[in-house]
């Protein structure tokens, strides 16, 4: 799950990790108020930031500066509503602007492949670090956190050193193990500071220091974990959600897109990824894993098939199921039922086997429209097939 940069920096400030204050506006006139409060604390300038949940916003004009209250709702009357990436914004981030002397990316990641915490960090921050690796792979620094004792102190050092922030050494060190804090105390996937920036903080008699600070902050927590954080939920921003996924959660069935125009329908993960290996060996393309779950009702298939056919590029749909709690003839009655109240007509190869698999066979030959296959090979070769034909115009 992703969260917006002000939630993020939320779970980074609860880590003690050094980010400016900010407040959240959905109208331009709320974002001058809250610019109006950061002056009169000693602001000289506001920066006023788009709140989507995609990258590259600085670049899309998403991120500006102003200088007085009047500028800050101008800009805010700006970014509102403005489209970035495809996604319309809703909500803007202001925050009293900082005055950067250089900026650095520093990121942790869960890297599944080591089972470690990956430590990322490269002195040049601000880009997007994908631009970045692919520019000059050396520029990026990887470090791997121990498994059990987090980043060690060496290793905080060493991608300190690595930054160019050896003049801030003990706020680098303590920021790092912040971000690896945050990581593991809200099981998150990805905690990402770009950028972490030195800035320059004038104080009232005019002299200046430099300190570190997370200026943007892109968090995302493991979906599998939220259970463990009842508190993390609340940051699920369903205005930026596909509506697709928001039903796939509340039925319980666990629903991932893909690029083919097969839809799938099984129950079991384990089977669901059989069946996407076996559409793929007969030469077709999976367009989802779907894993209904266990004890498919007959109203769970029908949210499932309506799942499946809002994806506009499915020509086929394959039911695999396997009767045992399950029982088939529940979830034949479910497809008869969903295939009355489908939108448009596509092609329906089932193979359900197990529990009451003669009665699921009776009831689906008797309604028409659906193929019954006799096994799982013939079910993915006739949906493979059933895919290629043109469709039926209707
Ligand atoms: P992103 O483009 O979505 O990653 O948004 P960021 O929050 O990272 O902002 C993009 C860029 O805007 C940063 O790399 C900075 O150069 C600039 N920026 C962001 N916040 C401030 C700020 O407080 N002061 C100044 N001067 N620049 C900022
Ligand atoms: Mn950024």
């Amino acid at each position: 799950m992703k969260i917006q940069e002000a939630d993020a920096k939320s779970l980074l400030a609860a880590q003690g990790l050094p980010v400016p204050p900010w407040a959240v506006a959905r109208t331009a006139s709320d974002a001058r108020a809250s610019a109006e409060r950061f002056f009169a604390s000693g602001a000289d300038k506001v920066v006023i930031k788009a709140q989507v949940l995609v990258g590259g916003r600085g670049k899309a004009g998403g991120v500006k500066l102003a200088s007085d209250a009047a500028e800050a709702e101008q800009v805010a009357t700006a970014i509102l509503g403005m489209d970035i990436s495809g996604i319309t914004v809703r909500k803007v981030l202001v925050a009293p602007a900082a005055d950067i002397v250089r900026e650095v990316y520093l990121a942790c990641v869960l890297d599944r492949g080591a089972r470690r915490v990956l430590f990322m960090g490269a002195a040049q921050g601000g880009v997007e670090i994908e631009a970045l690796a692919a520019e000059d792979e050396e520029a990026i620094t990887y470090i791997h956190a121990h498994p059990h004792l987090g980043l060690l102190d060496y290793q905080a050092r060493l991608l300190s050193f690595e930054l160019g922030l050896e003049a801030h050494l003990k706020e680098a060190v303590a920021i790092a193990k912040g971000l690896y804090a945050t990581m593991i105390a809200n099981d998150a996937d990805l905690v990402e500071v770009n950028p972490l920036a030195i800035v320059r903080e004038r104080g009232a008699d005019g002299s200046s220091v430099e300190l570190l600070q997370c200026l943007d902050a892109k968090v995302t927590l493991d979906d599998s974990a939220l259970h463990r954080h009842p508190g993390l939920e609340e940051l699920r921003d369903l205005d930026e959600e596909d509506p697709v996924d928001i039903e796939a959660r509340q039925q319980g069935i666990s629903f991932i897109r893909l690029e083919g125009d097969i839809g799938c329908m099984v129950n079991g993960a384990g089977l669901a990824m059989a069946t996407m290996d076996l559409v793929k060996r007969a030469g077709g393309q999976p367009a989802n894993f779907l894993d209904i779950g266990g004890g498919a009702r007959a109203d769970k298939v029908a949210a499932a098939m309506r799942l499946i056919l809002a994806d506009p590029s499915v020509r086929a749909i394959l039911v695999n199921i396997f009767g045992g709690i399950a029982r088939g003839d529940e979830v034949a009655r479910g497809l008869v039922e969903a295939r009355a109240q489908q939108s448009r007509s596509v092609p329906m190869v089932v193979r359900i086997v197990g529990t009451n698999a003669e009665l699921a066979a009776e009831i689906m030959s008797a309604s028409g429209g659906i193929e019954l296959a006799t096994s799982l090979d013939d079910a993915v070769e006739r949906a493979v097939a059933a895919s290629r034909r043109e469709p039926a115009s209707t």
